[in-house]
């Protein structure tokens, strides 16, 4: 039972949270670092605390510090977002040994799940289809493994996150200087030096499923995003249902996830992300938490995910089952950043002036306000508008609409990039793969010279 609710996170997602918390009527406290008592939710919330310096590791990142501000503050429950400790199985672990609820899975499954090679192994095992590769660490014969494999080949951190600890291979005199390189980063980014060899997908696209569970047994899945368009394999737009994938192989991939979740009880909300090319899928990873992209989901739902990630902490059931979930035309998200548009170096400061885009069918999660201050010391995600209409080319019309009338003044932005994006002919038709927008952009830098 969740009584008083802690939010340990920032910006949008923060917000997005204590919009949820209120309609359930669970007062909240606004856990925030010394560069953001500015912050919308902050003011917004019914308590707020400060637990340490601008410097995320002092502070969204300071376990003691969140759990000292809930014994301070009297809550019994704490939403860690996405991002900082939402992935972080010792924080669910502390939180669950303090006698308080975590808006999340049991810290066993973070830590399966947490891992790449555990959760490429369980993955396996429940009898989702994986990336051929190694399914364990790297052995001491890498160049047989490559060659069976065939190259190009992936090396990738099992500590690895964020789109980081990743090294594609081309060819054998390659492969194990890039071994050490990623192992020697791994180790420096993620304290774990732990590698893996994957046969790296030339076009794939990213395709996710998400799953809701609750504590009561009932596991639903509520579809599936394109996820393709990314930069340097960050996520740049997302959208709900993903276009051109037959009905029976959705089925099947749906049910392989339900299946994967009663073997690993899961609780929550939950994605599992898989690469897909010629008409299969193949699992790359699992993220135990809300995710940025959720609001398309939503938006061709009609359900809201973190309203239900809170009511599930609490112990309820899930009222909708599946034949309830219904997903009803097509959502488009954007992320907004606060980065300059051709270097993509972020872009902190003051705004000058802000609209914010609204009519029927556009969503806009944001924190910014007019004069508010972008600190220099996080994600530069400051937007994320997100439409739905009944079919996909009225969505994109209709982001591109948004788009145009909403302004942000004062920082640089990716706006502009997102409106060409949206106007982009193989936007237009749909279905790119992971490597689409790197590729545009080379383009676009070739033009510059
Ligand atoms: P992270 O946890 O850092 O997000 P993922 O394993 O989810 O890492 O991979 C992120 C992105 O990297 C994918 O969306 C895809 O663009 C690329 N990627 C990962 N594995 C492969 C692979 N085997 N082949 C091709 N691209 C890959």
């Amino acid at each position: 039972m969740i009584n008083k609710l802690l939010i340990a996170n920032r910006g949008e997602i923060a917000l997005r949270i204590l919009r949820a918390a209120r309609e359930l009527e669970i007062p909240t406290v606004a856990a925030y670092s010394e560069a953001d008592k500015d912050l919308m939710h902050v003011k917004m919330a019914d308590e707020s605390i400060c637990i340490g310096p601008a410097d995320s590791a002092q502070s969204y990142l300071n376990i003691p510090a969140i759990i000292s501000a809930m014994e301070l503050s009297g809550a019994d429950g704490v939403h860690p977002g996405y991002g900082f400790l939402s992935e972080n199985p010792d924080f669910a672990e502390k939180i669950e040994k303090s006698g308080f609820d975590f808006v999340g899975p049991p810290a066993s499954v973070i830590k399966m799940m947490g891992n790449k090679i555990s959760a490429k192994e369980f993955a396996l095992k429940a009898g989702l289809p994986i990336v051929p590769g190694s399914t364990g660490p790297i052995d001491e014969e890498p160049h047989k493994k490559a060659e069976e494999l065939g190259y190009p080949i992936i090396i990738k951190a099992a500590a690895g996150g964020g789109g980081r600890g990743m090294r594609i291979v081309h060819s054998k005199d390659e492969l194990e200087d890039a071994i050490e390189l990623t192992q020697q980063e791994s180790s420096i980014a993620f304290g774990d030096s732990t590698v893996y060899m994957e046969k790296f997908l030339k076009n794939p696209r990213h395709i996710e499923i998400q799953v809701l569970a609750d504590r009561h047994g009932n596991f639903l899945h509520l579809g599936d995003r394109d996820c393709s368009l990314q930069r340097r394999h960050q996520k740049v737009i997302e959208e709900a249902p993903a276009i051109g994938i037959k009905d029976e192989k959705r089925q099947e991939i749906y049910d392989q996830c339900i299946e994967a979740c009663k073997q690993m009880n899961y609780v929550s909300a939950g994605t599992f992300e898989f690469l897909y090319e010629n008409d299969n899928f193949y699992f790359i990873e699992m993220n135990t938490r809300i995710q940025v992209e959720h609001p398309v989901t939503e938006s061709v739902t009609g359900l809201d995910l973190v309203k239900l990630q809170l009511r599930i902490a609490r112990d309820e059931e899930l009222k909708v089952k599946q034949e309830d979930v219904v997903l009803d035309g097509h959502a488009i998200e954007c992320r907004i950043n606060a980065e300059h548009p051709e270097t993509f170096i972020p872009s902190p400061g003051k705004i000058v002036e802000y609209h914010a885009p609204g009519g029927i069918g556009v969503r806009m999660d944001s924190h910014l306000y007019k004069d508010y201050v972008v600190p220099p010391h996080y994600d530069s995600l400051i937007a994320k508008v997100i439409c739905r209409a009944n079919d996909r080319e009225d969505a994109r019309a209709r982001l591109l609409r948004a788009l145009d009338e909403m302004y942000i003044l004062g920082i640089d932005t990716n706006l502009e990039m997102h409106r060409k994006l949206v106007t982009d002919p193989n936007f237009i038709k749909g279905g790119v793969s992971i490597n689409y927008l790197e590729n545009l952009n080379k383009e676009d830098s070739k033009d510059v010279e």
